[in-house]
């Protein structure tokens, strides 16, 4: 069953793209669900695709881009985030997704904030965007105050949980400019150019 777009959505949306395919450029476009859900109409979930990019390529598995990949695309529209030298740094940030806001230990989640920042220094303009990217999702700094006495094993370990907490909530407080970030980086980058 087909849920219909309302008129308005479809046409602010034709619009803002030109009437146009997203990826290609072609004429005549459907309208897609990102999420594959056709009864989710908001703007934000829809993209104009090409009867050939939304036919041949987006609802065909084997050929299909991510759900999470096209979202970053339709926030951004730089075509740069489809090209295959893009999927390596969206792999190392998907992490992101996945923060929840408890106190639970952050070594993984902070191994693989490292290792993003880590790949995004080998790129051109590295050093900078690394640096930046660090300060939005880098290991915080973690001192804890030890004490002596009775309890200072439950007030160490407290500490630790707020830290952890901290650390998350820094995650998510800055996880959409990290990966805006990850986008403007792809600016200087030959490839993504080409
Ligand atoms: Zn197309
Ligand atoms: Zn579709």
């Amino acid at each position: 069953m087909r849920e219909t777009i309302p008129k308005k959505t479809k046409e602010a949306l034709l619009d803002e793209y030109d009437h146009r395919c997203a990826v290609c450029g072609g004429d005549r476009p459907h309208v897609h669900h990102i999420d594959e859900d056709a009864s989710h109409n908001d703007l934000s979930n829809l993209l104009p695709l090409c009867p050939n990019c939304h036919l041949r390529d987006q609802h065909n598995p084997t050929r299909k881009v991510e759900i999470q990949k096209l979202q970053l695309f339709r926030q951004f529209k730089d075509p740069a985030i489809l090209k295959p030298q893009f999927q390596p740094i969206f792999t190392r940030q998907l992490f992101l997704e996945n923060i929840a806001l408890n106190n639970e230990a952050v070594d993984s989640i902070e191994t693989q904030a490292n290792e993003l920042i880590e790949f995004v220094r080998s790129f051109e303009m590295g050093e900078f965007y690394g640096k930046k990217l660090n300060e939005f999702i880098g290991p915080l700094r973690r001192a804890f105050i030890m004490s002596l006495g009775p309890g200072s094993d439950l007030r160490y370990e407290e500490q630790r949980r707020n830290a952890n907490r901290d650390y998350r909530q820094h995650l998510l407080t800055n996880r959409e400019s990290a990966r805006a970030l990850l986008v403007e980086l792809l600016r200087y980058q030959g490839w993504a150019n080409a």
